[in-house]
């Protein structure tokens, strides 16, 4: 059992009513302004805006709505990712992914690394 398992499902006429706002929302212009970033919202990898796609931050069937507050563009990969997770195991997967990504992007030219030969034992 997992904490997941403890939040109750939503109503499945609310939830229905949530994904029809949200076939909306994606046509809408304010959508488009989201993925014309053309960044992921969770890994902050960039993408082709035509590459993400939209993503409840909170899913519909765990009681979230769609709202602007609650909708964000995602990589495919971290919504497959996420639809996959569990919210904890979620977050420290996004928490990586965030790491990693700041260091490839503020990591210098490679050079040959001398690192691997420091350990060997003499
Ligand atoms: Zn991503």
């Amino acid at each position: 059992m997992s904490i997941d398992d403890l939040f109750i499902a939503a109503d499945p006429e609310v939830t229905q009513r949530e994904r029809l706002k949200a076939k909306e929302l994606k046509r809408s212009a304010w959508l488009k302004g989201q993925t014309g970033q053309g960044r992921c919202h969770y890994c902050g990898a960039r993408c082709h805006p035509g590459a993400l796609t939209m993503d409840h931050v909170v899913p519909l069937i765990r009681g979230g709505r769609t709202t602007r507050g609650n909708c964000v563009p995602a990589c495919m990969e971290c919504n497959q990712e996420k639809r996959h997770l569990s919210s904890l195991q979620w977050q420290s997967r996004m928490e990586e992914k965030r790491l990693k990504r700041a260091a490839e992007e503020n990591a210098p030219p490679r050079t040959p690394s001398t690192e691997d030969q420091s350990d060997a034992q003499s």
